[in-house]
């Protein structure tokens, strides 16, 4: 089937934020500190990502967790939160005030999303050379 100019914009969105988030948590799971690669390397979301669309992409809601770490996550709601607010207060704060706001995009919202994306992965490729 057909994807609509608004499927492929996400599609591209999430395939760079998990690039990003690769580069920037370096390959390391922020949980258990495991080295981690391919699927067992998983970029996830603090608020989730069908709950509010700008955080979908925005990087100080997503961090890189291994697959069981991951499964943790989910499972147990209560204290990922608490170990998220501890390991990264800052964060906490600022993603905790989006929680209930919803967010309607447009397609240039979009468009701005991928090219501060763009940018911020060359930040990060011009980093590791
Ligand atoms: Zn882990």
């Amino acid at each position: 089937m057909a994807k609509t100019p608004r499927q492929r914009i996400v599609k591209r969105l999430d395939d760079l934020l998990r690039e990003i988030v690769r580069l920037r948590d370096n390959d390391t799971c922020q949980k258990c500190g495991k080295t981690v690669y391919g699927s067992n390397s998983q970029p996830s979301h603090v608020i989730a990502k069908g709950r509010c669309l700008l955080l979908r992409w925005d990087l100080l809601n997503v961090k890189l967790l291994c697959n069981s770490c991951h499964r943790w996550w989910h499972l147990n709601p209560i204290n990922a939160a608490s170990w998220f607010a501890d390991r990264f207060p800052s964060r906490y704060d600022y993603v905790k005030q989006y929680e209930y706001k919803l967010s309607r995009m447009r397609m240039s919202d979009f468009q701005q999303i991928e090219s501060l994306l763009k940018a911020k992965l060359q930040d990060l490729k011009g980093d590791a050379k």
